[in-house]
């Protein structure tokens, strides 16, 4: 193998090989970057999650090298075989399906057992669906909050959109375009339909969409739509000093009043005394 690139802005050689964690794109094939095309071809062999979505970007860029799987469900198999072969000085690069490895991919376990083991990290930085996401989403992005994908379990769910509902920073959310429907009634919720949204879809891609600007619209846009495309989804954090409402409670506790006997209208007035709120605003909840 030819080091001398790889190793071209380091003093010393360093005795151990170095994990290359390399950023592909996230859609277009031509936001990959000269580094990383010249990473892939000269490491000993190429880590990556599925072969067959990394053989893609390899022909395209005419590059041969061996690819080895590595994924959730055999890393951890494969950490050890590959610290040995990076002590043994061979230079390795990892790379995910798309995007940056380590976020919502595999690669932060191997991050951390090298860094134990005192074994060199380069990354070659490349796109990322959330980042790209929030610097076209015209929100606030000088702190944020990445959530990744929300978790399934309903408790650990709304523990986390009540955290969003709260959050004054913007907060990127991961969500497959067949759950995008669901997770909008569920930030509408939580969040009300008001808050500043943006749905980014197939980013980078020939049919990339941004949709906004507030829940309620976004919930309107993709009412009668079928969804597809890779969805990135960025919502604004409130004001400092912006009362946090907590709509589901509120909402139940209006349900709870109906099914006591209560008409919508005295419940809701009721409802909005109690939490200093005005009755339309109780209406628009529902
Ligand atoms: N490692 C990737 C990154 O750096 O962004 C993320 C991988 S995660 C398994 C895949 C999710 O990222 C998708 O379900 C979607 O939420 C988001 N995503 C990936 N590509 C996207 C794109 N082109 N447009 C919008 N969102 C995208």
């Amino acid at each position: 193998m030819n080091n001398n690139y790889l190793l071209s802005h380091r003093k010393e050689e360093p005795e151990n090989g170095i994990l290359y964690i390399v950023g592909t794109p996230i859609g277009n094939l031509k936001d990959i970057s000269e580094r990383a095309l010249n990473i892939l071809k000269n490491v000993s062999f190429i880590a990556c999650e599925d072969t067959r979505q990394t053989k893609k970007i390899m022909s395209k860029f005419n590059i041969s090298n061996r690819l080895i799987s590595f994924n959730k469900n055999n890393s951890l198999i494969k950490i050890p075989k590959i610290v040995k072969d990076l002590k043994e000085g061979k230079s390795i690069a990892l790379v995910s399906d798309a995007g940056m490895p380590g976020i919502c991919d595999p690669g932060e376990d191997i991050a951390r057992s090298l860094r134990n083991e005192g074994i060199d990290i380069i990354c070659i930085p490349g796109a990322c669906a959330a980042i790209t996401a929030l610097v076209s989403s015209g929100l606030p992005s000088s702190g944020f909050t990445f959530e990744g994908f929300l978790p399934k379990k309903q408790i650990d769910r709304e523990k986390v959109l009540l955290e969003i509902s709260k959050n004054q920073k913007t907060t990127i959310i991961y969500e497959s375009p067949k759950r995008l429907k669901k997770l909008l009634k569920q930030l509408f919720d939580f969040c009300g339909g008001e808050r500043e949204i943006i749905v980014a879809r197939e980013l980078t891609k020939k049919f990339e969409e941004k949709v906004g600007n507030n829940i309620n619209e976004v919930m309107e846009f993709f009412r009668d739509k079928d969804i597809i495309g890779e969805i990135t989804i960025v919502v604004k954090g409130i004001k400092k000093g912006d009362l946090n409402i907590d709509r589901l409670t509120i909402k139940k506790d209006l349900n709870d009043l109906i099914k006591a006997g209560l008409s919508l209208s005295a419940a809701s007035k009721y409802l909005a005394k109690k939490n200093g709120l005005k009755k339309s605003e109780i209406y628009n909840m529902i």
